[in-house]
C-alpha cells in the first residue's frame, strides 16, 4: 500500500497544529509546530481568508494524516462508514479507530502510530494467536493483541509499555504480557483527536 514519505513535520505545520507523528519528539521543544508555527513554503506567513470548501478540505486532510492514510484508501473508508447505519461521520472516525496499527500505537507499543503501523508490517503482532502483518485490519470486540513470542525479548516493547499512560477505556492492556484486549468499539467521546467530522461528511457530500 502506497503512503507518504515526505517530512511529517511539514505535515503538521501545514495543518497548523501538531499531529504528533514523530513520537517522543512531538512533546519536545524540537517540534516544528512550537518552532515555526506557519505553514510551510513561501506563502506560508501570508493571510489567508478560507472559505468553506477550504474548512471542509482542511479537515479531512487532517484527519488523513493523523491516521497516516493516503486519499484513496481514506475515501473507501467514508464509503464503507456511508453504509454503516447511524451517523455516518463517528462511523468514519470508529473505522479509523480500530485500524490495528491504530490499537497498537493507543495500546502504547509504538511512539506513534506511524512506527506502530512498521512494527505491525514487521510482523511483531498477533491477534487472537494469528500472525498479522497488515495495518488496516480491523479490530472486533474480543480482539486479543499481542506481542509475537520471537518479539518479547526486545528491550523496546518493555520500555514502550512501560510508557504507556493514556489507553482509552475500550482496550485494556497488560504490560506483563505485552498484550491488549479490545474490550468495546469506541464512541465518538473516547476518540480524542480534534476533528470535526462533520466537515469532512459535507465535502464529500458535494
Ligand atoms: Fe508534528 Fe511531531 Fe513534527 Fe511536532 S515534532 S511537527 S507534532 S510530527
Amino acid at each position: 500500500m502506497a503512503r507518504y514519505t515526505g517530512p511529517s513535520c511539514r505535515l503538521c505545520r501545514r495543518e497548523g497544529q501538531k499531529l504528533y507523528l514523530k513520537g517522543e519528539r512531538c512533546y519536545s521543544d524540537k517540534c516544528a509546530v512550537s518552532k515555526r508555527a506557519y505553514a510551510p513554503g513561501q506563502h506560508g506567513q501570508g493571510r489567508k481568508k478560507i472559505s468553506n470548501y477550504g474548512l471542509q478540505l482542511r479537515e479531512k486532510q487532517k484527519a488523513k494524516r493523523f491516521y497516516g492514510l493516503l486519499e484513496s484508501q481514506f475515501r473507501s473508508y467514508f464509503e464503507k462508514a456511508e453504509k454503516q447505519a447511524g451517523i455516518t461521520g463517528e462511523n468514519l472516525l470508529r473505522i479509523l479507530e480500530t485500524r490495528l496499527d491504530n490499537v497498537v500505537y493507543r495500546m502504547g507499543f509504538g511512539s506513534s502510530r506511524k512506527e506502530a503501523r512498521q512494527l505491525v508490517t514487521h510482523g511483531h503482532f498477533t491477534v487472537n494467536g494469528k500472525k498479522v502483518d497488515i495495518p488496516s485490519f480491523i479490530v472486533s470486540v474480543g480482539d486479543v493483541i499481542k506481542v509475537k513470542e520471537k518479539s518479547v525479548s526486545s528491550a523496546k516493547f518493555k520500555e514502550m509499555t512501560q510508557a504507556a499512560t493514556n489507553v482509552p477505556n475500550w482496550v485494556v492492556v497488560s504490560s506483563e504480557n505485552l498484550e491488549g484486549k479490545v474490550v468495546s468499539l469506541p464512541t465518538r467521546e473516547d476518540i480524542d483527536i480534534p476533528i470535526a467530522e462533520h466537515l469532512i461528511v459535507e465535502l464529500y457530500s458535494r
